[in-house]
């Protein structure tokens, strides 16, 4: 192989390994994690109000990552919360640390 093979070499190695990462990281939610986050928010929304009480809706909520994926948030139970749809909308108009 000559150096400029090499180096695309090298550069599709890279690709491959980043797309790999990638792939990982948006892989779906585990059926397990999803029942878990469920289980443990008593399918009730998480979100704290300004009132400091816990949002007490119970319907069409959303297993919601707390880092986005797209900010390297992964999908193991520490990163994911329970939220209602009207939550998860207010949520994704910000920008992490601004909640
Ligand atoms: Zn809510």
């Amino acid at each position: 192989m000559n150096q400029t093979e090499d180096r695309k070499q090298n550069l599709q190695d890279l690709f491959d390994s980043k797309n790999a990462l990638e792939l990982t990281r948006r892989a779906a939610i585990s059926t397990q994690n999803r029942r878990e986050v469920w289980r443990r928010a008593g399918a009730r929304c998480e979100q704290r109000l300004t009132s400091g009480e816990r949002c007490s809706r119970t319907h069409l909520l959303q297993v919601d990552h707390r880092i986005p994926v797209a900010w390297g948030g992964g999908n193991e139970l520490s990163n994911l919360q329970l939220l209602c749809s009207t939550h998860n909308r207010v949520k994704s108009d910000r920008l992490p640390g601004e909640y």
